[in-house]
């Protein structure tokens, strides 16, 4: 692997302890994935016998469990670096630990009681026990309101009926953190709420593993729940919370998919850099090439701004459920557009699987749908921007940190402006939020571009987030055109245009 020419996550630590102890792991991820054959784990539509030791062995599983029960007890940012490690050598293996880390395990971590934590903390942090997560159902993808698994307390047992698809590591898992429609409980008329289930309880069949477009080594199966009966404190959390409870654990599994992304834009970088470095064309190595060299600089630039994307949704805490969403939305755009480029770069040959690229662009593809769809999250932080999520002011830090305010100065403006023209048909104007969702994660990813370059201080990361600026300036007109208000809307286009 050639240097890297923007330092991966794992080298922002927020501070010297922090990165001594990320900083071996991520070696030893290193040399684990030194022996990965992403191409093989593609083929075979498994990982390689013994990989799940190996990846205990380091103790992977463990590393956002609590350290009194066997895990690393490390915070969001610590995974999330080593998730993005890990997703550099191959996305599968990122997100068979990813999941486990995060979606698996965050309901048991963040609100199982210390009962709980006992008894299913241990296994799941040595990597004996597989976390898997299981809330979309054939009736309830984008919309978990209408989840019909249904949890039914009766005499301090539950009993679980529903169907759930798509559940990565379903083939491989012992765990299973279900969501389900808990009426009546907590006296929530209809709540949801967060239950652990294990295999071998009687009613729950793991079904056949599904063949996929990528990420074709992570386990992805449905989960059928007929008749399980289990005792009350397989509840995870406050009874009738459970939407909240859902809504944490979804922020934090968003945040470490997109660390997941900037591991494969970096190796999208990685594989474009080496080519466009040693392919000749026109008498020249094509990076010196004028077109090329602005395609590279701008991929540079992107993957610099996912990157801080992430750090800064990590950090905060508080701000964590709203930047999660600009977090995953930006970097997982940002990772397909990256793959995307790596594959045009090496022209012909990067339309043929054995160069590597191709894989990484199928794996991608995944990562705009799951833990939400980028256009139903969009909607999502339209509608929160016009609720005005409060950020930092960023003149302080000079001329960028004035450009980034005046960007987001632009798009409050358009939130007002919409709330005040949609009124109380504002939940209803989505093309309109979506357009503003669009602005929401632009404006995040220049944030977090200028904070960084603040924070590293070099000229090569102001040079990267001045970039970023323009990009993300230049990709704000379509969104800050869809919601002029004297735009040519859908309404007054000739209706013999609708088929
Ligand atoms: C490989 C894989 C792994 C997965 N892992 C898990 C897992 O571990 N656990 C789990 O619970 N789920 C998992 N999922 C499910 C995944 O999260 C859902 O597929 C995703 O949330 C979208 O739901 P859906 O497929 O039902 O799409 P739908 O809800 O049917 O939506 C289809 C499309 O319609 C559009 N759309 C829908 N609603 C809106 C809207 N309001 N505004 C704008 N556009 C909209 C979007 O483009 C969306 O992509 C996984 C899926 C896959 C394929």
């Amino acid at each position: 692997m050639p240097e890297p020419t923007i330092p991966p996550l794992g080298d922002l630590a927020p501070d010297a302890e922090s990165a001594e102890v990320v900083g071996a792991l991520i070696d030893s991820v290193d040399r684990l994935g030194a022996g990965l054959d992403a191409r093989a784990i593609d083929a075979a539509h498994a990982l390689p016998e013994g990989l799940l030791s190996r990846l205990a062995e380091l103790g992977l599983f463990g590393l956002s469990l609590p350290e009194e029960h066997g895990g690393f007890g490390f915070s969001l940012w610590e995974c999330a670096s080593v998730t993005a490690a890990l997703a550099r050598h191959d996305r599968s293996v990122a997100t068979t630990v990813g999941l486990h880390l995060g979606l698996g395990t965050r309901g048991l971590v963040a609100f199982g009681s210390p009962e709980q934590h006992a008894r299913w903390v241990p296994p799941l942090a040595s990597g004996e026990m597989i976390a898997a997560f299981a809330a979309t159902e054939p009736g309830a993808g984008s919309d978990l309101g209408a989840i019909a698994t249904r949890a039914v307390e009766t005499d301090g047992m539950f009993r679980v009926d529903g169907s759930k698809i798509f559940v990565t590591n379903g083939g491989l898992a012992g765990l299973f953190t279900i969501a389900a429609s808990t009426p009546g409980l907590g006296g929530a008329r209809r709540g949801q709420g967060l239950l652990l289930l294990h295999v071998d309880d009687p009613g729950v069949e793991v079904g056949a593993e599904e063949v996929k477009l990528g990420l074709r080594g992570s386990s992805t199966t449905s989960l059928s729940l007929d008749g399980v009966v289990v005792p009350r404190d397989r509840l995870l959390g406050e009874p009738g919370k459970g939407a909240a409870h859902l809504s944490h654990v979804l922020a934090w599994g968003r945040s470490l998919m997109a660390a997941g992304c900037c591991g494969t834009g970096h190796a999208a970088l990685d594989a474009m850099q080496r080519h466009c470095a040693s392919r000749v064309q026109f008498h020249r190595p094509i990076e010196k090439l004028p077109v090329v060299a602005a395609q590279l600089a701008d991929a540079r630039a992107l993957l610099f701004s996912m990157e801080a994307l992430v750090r800064h949704t990590a950090a905060d805490p508080e701000a964590l459920p709203t930047r999660s969403l600009a977090a995953k939305v930006h970097c997982s755009e940002g990772a397909w557009e990256l793959a995307d480029r790596a594959v045009q770069l090496h022209g012909g040959s990067g339309y043929i699987e054995e160069t590597g690229v191709a894989l990484l662009l199928r794996d991608a593809r995944i990562t705009r749908i799951f833990e939400g769809a980028n256009d139903v999250l969009r909607v999502h932080m339209g509608l929160l921007a016009t609720m005005g999520v409060p950020r930092q002011d960023l003149a302080p830090l000079g001329s960028l940190g004035l450009a980034a305010d005046a960007l987001a100065a632009e798009v409050d403006r358009v939130a007002a402006d919409l709330k005040r023209r949609k009124g109380a048909r504002l939940g209803g104007a989505h093309v309109e939020l979506h357009a503003l969702g669009s602005l929401v994660a632009l404006v995040s990813s220049v944030d977090a571009a200028v904070l960084r370059a603040a924070h590293e201080q070099t000229s090569e990361a102001r040079n990267l987030a001045v970039r970023w600026l323009d990009q993300a300036t230049a990709r704000c007109l379509a969104p800050l055109r869809a919601l002029s208000p004297d735009r040519v809307g859908i309404q007054s286009v000739p209706t013999e245009l609708h088929p």
